[in-house]
C-alpha cells in the first residue's frame, strides 16, 4: 500500500509497521474500513481548506509557495526576442528554444528602417519569411538576412508567417502610442496601415484574449 500510495502521501515505514501489527482482520472488513475512513478524511481536509479564514496565512505556512511558482511560470526564463521585444513565454526555465505565441511590429523593440529612421512597423515572423535583413551590435552593425537568424539568435524559434497578422492589440499600441515610442528610441514615427488606425481599444483587447485562449 505504501509502494502504491508513494505519489500521492508519505508514510513512513515505522508507521507501516505498528499499523500492520494491529490490523488482525481479513481482507474484505479491512477494506471495507478503508474505504470508509478514506471518505471521512477526504470531507475532513475539504473542512479544513474551505474554513481556513486567512488564506494568506495558509499560503505563507506552505513550504512552497503557490504565488512564486506560478510567477515563475508566467515570467519564464526572462529573455526577450532579439527583434520585437516580446517575452518568451516558453513557461520554466527549462526549455530548448525560446518561443512566444505573438510576435510584435519590431519598432515596439526600437528597430527602425536604415534608410528613413522610421520605426519598423512588420512583425518579426514577417520578416524571417521575407528577404529582409536585419543589423545590431550582435552582427557588429553587418547586415544580415532575417530568414538566417538562428546564426545569431539559435536558441529562438521564431515560426515565419507571411500573413501580416499582428494581434489587434499590438497593432493598436504601436498607433496610439507611435510618437511617444519614436521619442523614447529617438526614431521617427512608424509609418502604420491606415486599417491599424480604425482599431478600436475593444478589437485590440479582444486580440489579446484570442492570442491567448482566454474566454
Ligand atoms: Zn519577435
Ligand atoms: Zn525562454
Amino acid at each position: 500500500m505504501r509502494k502504491y500510495l508513494i505519489k500521492d502521501i508519505s508514510i513512513s515505514e515505522e508507521a507501516e509497521k505498528t499499523i500492520m501489527f494491529q490490523i488482525q482482520s481479513t481482507c474484505h472488513p479491512f477494506t471495507k474500513c478503508l474505504i470508509k475512513s478514506l471518505s471521512e478524511l477526504n470531507q475532513q481536509l475539504q473542512e479544513e481548506f474551505s474554513n481556513s479564514e486567512d488564506i494568506t496565512e495558509t499560503l505563507n505556512k506552505l513550504p512552497i509557495k503557490p504565488q512564486d511558482e506560478l510567477f515563475k511560470r508566467v515570467f519564464g526564463c526572462g529573455l526577450q526576442c532579439p527583434f520585437c521585444k516580446v517575452p518568451c513565454e516558453a513557461g520554466g526555465k527549462d526549455h530548448k528554444k525560446h518561443h512566444a505565441a505573438v510576435h510584435r511590429p519590431k519598432g515596439l523593440g526600437g528597430y527602425r528602417i536604415i534608410k528613413n529612421d522610421k520605426l519598423a512597423e512588420t512583425l518579426c515572423t514577417t520578416d524571417v519569411h521575407s528577404e529582409c535583413k536585419f543589423r545590431n551590435t550582435d552582427t557588429k552593425w553587418e547586415l544580415h538576412p532575417f530568414k538566417k537568424y538562428t546564426k545569431y539568435y539559435p536558441d529562438w524559434h521564431i515560426p515565419p508567417d507571411s500573413s501580416i497578422e499582428a494581434s489587434d492589440y499590438w497593432k493598436y499600441v504601436l498607433v496610439k502610442y507611435n510618437d511617444r515610442f519614436a521619442e523614447e528610441y529617438k526614431a521617427k514615427p512608424a509609418d502604420v496601415p491606415e486599417a491599424w488606425r480604425r482599431i478600436t481599444k475593444e478589437q485590440a483587447l479582444k486580440g489579446l484574449k484570442d492570442a491567448y485562449n482566454i474566454k
